[in-house]
């Protein structure tokens, strides 16, 4: 088994599937391909396929694969396999996509003393995506053939939903239109989504200790700041005194955190700085945000 997943790993970093490029198309017709081989999905086409998100600028598509068993307990099984670009690999960047030959390249680079002893400690394969997260991917896909198999004796107890995410380094579109997909067969079948696995990997500190992330804060923070840039100061007025207050007490936090961690003595002319950007520069955000759309955005333009 662990060769049959090395060698799936192998073709699928292969699919050069970048965030926010037409390749992340390509892995979802990767993944298809792969469970189109199972006789669980030729005897059940419906259950399988590729479900395109709507208006989507580079047509991205969803892989999903869904096992019916006995029962309506579900399984889902979830991960992103776009990745982020390659140009920090340097001279070895023609060979990024290479699960097989990378390693070799790297090995006569200058590499950094963590990176180093990774390498030398021979437990990590070297590719981009390798890691975050077609491993975990594939890993779960080989696993599918099984349970398809119990599938069609009809020993399965629950089902299974796989689902494969573009976007995820960037805006989720992958996910947002993926919960349409999932609630659609959930209605369609009756599903009770019981559990989800995202097969990600994990961080670890220095002395071992795993990190287990509980959430997705990032994701939400142009919320926040849509919030806090455009849309309480329209609502109440750029001086509305709530809001002139809650700009000059961030403002006093940063600047006695940049006072306490710098020993500066002009750390209060922040304030002056911030506001003056805030209430005679902010515009820029405004504008920014209003031509998002444009090659050029912004005063950068
Ligand atoms: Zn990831």
């Amino acid at each position: 088994m662990q060769q049959k997943i090395y060698n799936l790993l192998r073709d699928f970093v292969a699919v050069e599937s970048i965030s926010c490029t037409r390749t992340e198309r390509e892995a979802s017709v990767f993944i298809r391909d792969y469970f189109a081989k199972f006789p669980y999905f030729q005897g059940h086409p419906e259950h399988f396929g590729i479900y395109d998100i709507p208006d989507d600028p580079y047509d991205r598509t969803i892989p999903y694969a869904f096992l019916k068993g006995n029962s309506a307990n579900t399984v889902v099984i979830m991960g992103h396999f776009d990745v982020v670009g390659i140009e920090d690999y340097g001279e070895a960047k023609p060979l990024a996509f290479d699960l097989d030959n990378l390693e070799a390249k790297l090995k006569t680079m200058d590499l950094p003393p963590e990176a180093r002893a990774d390498m030398d400690s021979g437990e990590w394969l070297w590719a981009r995506g390798a890691e975050d997260m077609k491993a975990g991917l594939v890993v779960d896909m080989v696993l599918m053939e099984d349970y398809a198999k119990m599938a069609e004796e009809g020993t399965l107890p629950g089902c299974i939903f796989f689902m494969g995410v573009p976007d995820e380094e960037s805006y989720s579109a992958g996910m947002r239109a993926g919960v349409k997909l999932l609630s659609d067969f959930k209605k369609k079948y009756g599903l009770k989504l019981n559990v989800m696995l995202d097969p990600e990997p994990c961080a670890v500190l220095e002395d071992g200790t795993q990190i287990l992330s509980v959430g997705s804060v990032g994701k939400t923070m142009p919320v926040v700041m849509v919030q806090a840039l455009i849309i309480a100061p329209l609502q109440e007025g750029a001086l509305h005194p709530s809001y002139v207050i809650g700009v000059l007490t961030i403002t006093m936090v940063w600047c006695l955190h940049f006072w306490i961690t710098s020993g500066r003595r002009w750390w209060y002319a922040g304030i002056l700085f911030t506001l003056s950007y805030i209430f005679f520069f902010g515009w820029q955000t405004y504008w920014g945000f209003l031509t998002l759309d444009g090659k050029k955005w912004g005063t950068r333009g």
